[in-house]
């Protein structure tokens, strides 16, 4: 006698960079949870961009790096 028993027991984590501008969504990994260093990399390898503002920092998408250039 042989019983069987199935469930999902994966839990698949999914980063995206939010431009704090335009709120566009950038993927930058499926998989397991990225570290402090993978967030950052990845967000540099979509051209996103991190920016100074107030105390703090403020991520923006390539389009709005443009913008605020100007
Ligand atoms: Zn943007």
């Amino acid at each position: 006698m042989m019983a069987f028993h199935k469930e999902v027991v994966e839990t698949i984590y999914k980063t995206v960079v939010i431009c704090d501008k335009c709120s566009k969504e950038k993927v930058l990994h499926i998989g397991y949870p990225l570290t402090w260093e993978g967030h950052m990399n990845g967000a540099l390898r979509q051209d996103y961009t991190f920016m100074e503002k107030g105390n703090g920092f403020e991520t923006l998408c390539p389009d709005c790096q443009k913008e605020s250039v100007e």
